[in-house]
């Protein structure tokens, strides 16, 4: 066995990786924050957040708002864009100085990528892409929920040895609490001390490409390889709901939707107020992108069809069916009668 870095009697308090854009904490690290912040009060410890950056303070102080007792800041010119190495060893040095026992990160781009390097430094697990955090209740160890096996399996994770027990979250997984401008917290400055290697290499240019953010939609109209490309219907439902199209994998595999608007394991994970999902088998790797919607309605000509277990509505039938008459109704017209003759 590796090892580990500090004894797990030694390690203390629930921290959360801060990530920040212009300034301003991500959506992620306010999910996270609300979870965490749930999970310290049941373990009574500290919930200490960790922000790497540059001009950042603005981020920290809403870290508070959101839940954090601490924010660990620190702030340095040469960090002001991500970058693996240095963000790596500034995270690695507060934790090996500090001995969290638990480390939770986002698992966006930056996220994973400073998880991964982290957990092989700090000589720990990482538990990727949860979709669920819970505590054991006889130990208080971290358990996480994660698919395995190529998704065929929803495996819950330990890691009863080792620290920090570590963890990346997909956004969208956990609801934003509402920031209380008024909580006090502390912020500590963290001492940032670089080997030039670390700085060898440099960011030139970071190209995000302006995409649809669904897991800000409040509903989504959902299409699997059922409709067999053709969303005009289920589009004009989404302009009457207010709502976002989305699909399935196979959707996306056959290049009828963008890749940005896939739902599942190895998509886009959200918890819309409505989903209508048309001609979608319900496979567990799409289900568990939208499983905590608040109402799913589910349209099927199959009535084996598994998407009928996750649903609270279950329509049997052909989508090319159903939604014409719903469309009538929600744009308030009568069907037209027929000409007495
Ligand atoms: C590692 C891994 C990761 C994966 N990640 C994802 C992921 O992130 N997201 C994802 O979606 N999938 C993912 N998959 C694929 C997943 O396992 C399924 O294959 C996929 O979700 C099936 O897509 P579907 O429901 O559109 O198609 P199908 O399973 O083929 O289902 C089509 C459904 O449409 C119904 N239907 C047909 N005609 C009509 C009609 N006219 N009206 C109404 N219903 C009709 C059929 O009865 C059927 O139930 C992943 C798989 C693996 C192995």
């Amino acid at each position: 066995m590796i090892q580990p870095l500090y004894p797990a009697e030694e390690a203390r308090g629930l921290w959360v990786y801060l990530e920040c854009a212009a300034g301003q904490l991500e959506g992620v690290s306010i999910e996270l924050l609300g979870r965490a912040r749930a999970l310290a009060d049941q373990l009574g410890v500290e919930l200490t957040g960790v922000l790497v950056g540059w001009q950042v303070a603005e981020a920290a102080r809403q870290a508070i708002a959101h839940g954090a007792d601490v924010v660990l800041l620190a702030e340095d010119e040469r960090l002001a864009r991500y970058s693996t190495q240095p963000y790596t060893r500034v995270v690695a040095e507060a934790a090996v100085a500090h001995k969290p026992s638990i480390l939770l990160l986002g698992a966006t781009p930056d996220g994973r990528d400073v998880a991964g390097r982290l957990a092989v430094r700090l000589r720990t697990g990482l538990t990727a892409d949860c979709t669920g955090l819970e505590l054991e209740p006889e130990t208080g160890l971290l358990l996480g929920q994660t698919t395995g096996f190529g998704g065929g399996v929803l495996a819950t994770i330990k890691c009863p040895l080792h620290r920090p027990q570590m963890a990346t979250v997909r956004p969208g997984i956990f609801p934003r609490p509402e920031p209380d401008p008024a909580r006090a917290g502390r912020i500590e400055a963290l001492a940032v001390t670089l080997d030039p290697a670390d700085l060898e290499v440099e960011v030139l240019e970071r190209v995000i490409e302006p995409q649809i953010d669904l897991t800000r939609a409040r509903a989504l109209v959902i299409g699997g390889r059922g409709v067999m490309g053709d969303f005009s219907l289920l589009k004009q439902l989404a302009a009457e709901l207010g709502a976002e199209i989305a699909g399935t994998r196979v959707v996306v595999d056959e290049g009828w939707l963008g890749r940005e608007r896939q739902i599942g394991q190895t998509g886009i994970v959200t918890r819309p107020d409505l989903a209508v999902v048309c001609g979608a088998s319900g496979a567990m790797q799409f289900t568990v992108g939208i499983k905590e919607a608040g109402t799913i309605v589910a349209i099927n000509t199959d009535p084996e069809a598994p998407i009928f277990e996750d649903a609270d509505y279950c329509v049997v039938d052909d989508f090319k069916r159903v939604l014409p008459p719903l469309l009538d109704q929600l744009r308030g017209a009568r069907p037209a009668t027929p000409a007495r003759g």
